[in-house]
């Protein structure tokens, strides 16, 4: 059997569970979305060097690489179908891709997003991998960019700047203090947990979501631009993840603000739903955070507790950047 094969066989082979869908061995993969339900589609490239250290754990990368594109069904409020996986690999490595197919299993079993289908080719470089999920959702309502309005309050789920924290640790950007939760932080670098509970809970609650994948300021300004309107944050009301207090005040707002690789939702819905929104998220099991309010006018202001504005010298992730 020649290689390719044989890897797919033995790592990616799977039982699909759900009857009138095809997987992995054919042309194509095939499903049918519920009737009445949209197609949602996501993909991302996570590149080795890039977006990841090529010596990670492959378990945790098997999980990362699904994780985030869930992330993206997670922000849209879109339930997944099934996910189809691309793989450049300068070499097989059978202990690596077994690891790297167990972390990936195990969060599309938990997800329930099978792994449908795929492409596997010798790269003359390092490692590529390219992951495409599939959902469906309520064509009325999906979380949508765009609808966010004027006066609506702004939210986000979990603890904010952890993934942050460790990349500038692992780069030896920061030194930290010696007793700095380092290895939790690392945790929600390598295993970030997408948030489809609550975003599907969302749905017909909040108006506009979006993943924090590339930090709270720039993610959130996708929001301002597609909805043609602004937000003030109560800087002081930003969710932290533990020990982070550790940092100086500007390592501290830049991990809050700044800090990609989060994936948690950052959400905006009427005052009127406050109640709604802490029951999704009581029942997703999620801490949900109210930071700020969504503006008529154009921009991202950034205020204290006492609505001093606070200067903004730090930026999201940008992946052009040198
Ligand atoms: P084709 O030549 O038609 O593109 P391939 O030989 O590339 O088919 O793939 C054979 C089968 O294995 C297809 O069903 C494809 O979806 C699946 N496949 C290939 N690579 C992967 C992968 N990395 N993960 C899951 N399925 C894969
Ligand atoms: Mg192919």
């Amino acid at each position: 059997m020649a290689p390719e094969f044989d890897l797919i066989r033995r790592h990616f082979t799977w039982p699909v569970p759900q009857s009138g869908m095809l997987g992995v061995g054919d042309d194509c993969a095939l499903f049918l979305p519920p009737a009445g339900r949209q197609v949602a589609v996501s993909t991302d490239l996570l590149v080795e060097g890039r977006h990841f250290f090529p010596d990670v754990d492959p378990r945790s990368l098997g999980h990362k690489s699904l994780a985030v594109n869930l992330s993206d069904l997670a922000a849209m409020g879109a339930q997944p179908v099934g996910c189809v996986l691309g793989l450049a690999l300068p070499d097989i490595d059978h202990g690596w891709l077994a690891a790297f197919a167990s972390g990936f299993r195990t969060l599309a079993e938990h997800a329930g997003c099978p792994l449908l289908g795929g492409d596997t080719t010798r790269s003359l470089s390092g490692r590529t991998i390219s992951v495409t999920v599939f959902g469906h959702v309520d064509p009325l309502q999906a979380l949508r960019r765009d609808a966010a309005q004027p006066g609506d309050d702004l939210w986000v789920s979990g603890r904010l700047g952890a993934a942050h924290a460790a990349l500038q640790v692992m780069l030896e950007k920061w030194s930290v203090p010696a007793d700095a939760p380092v290895q939790d932080w690392r945790q929600a670098l390598e295993h970030p947990e997408p948030q489809l509970a609550l975003g599907q809970r969302l749905v017909g609650v909040a108006h506009a979501a979006i993943d924090i994948s590339d930090g709270l300021a720039q993610d959130l300004g996708h929001i301002l631009a597609a909805s043609a309107c602004g937000a003030c944050i109560d800087c002081s009301l930003l969710p932290e993840a533990d020990g982070l207090q550790a940092l100086d005040e500007a390592q501290r707002l830049e991990a809050l603000l700044g800090g990609g690789d989060v994936y948690q939702l950052c959400f905006t819905a009427a005052p009127e739903q406050r109640d709604a929104i802490l029951q999704a998220a009581a029942e997703a099991g999620v801490q949900v955070t109210r930071v700020g309010t969504m503006e008529p006018q154009a921009g991202l202001r950034l205020v204290d507790a006492r609505g001093q504005a606070v200067p903004d010298g730090f930026d999201g992730f940008d992946h052009f950047r040198a």
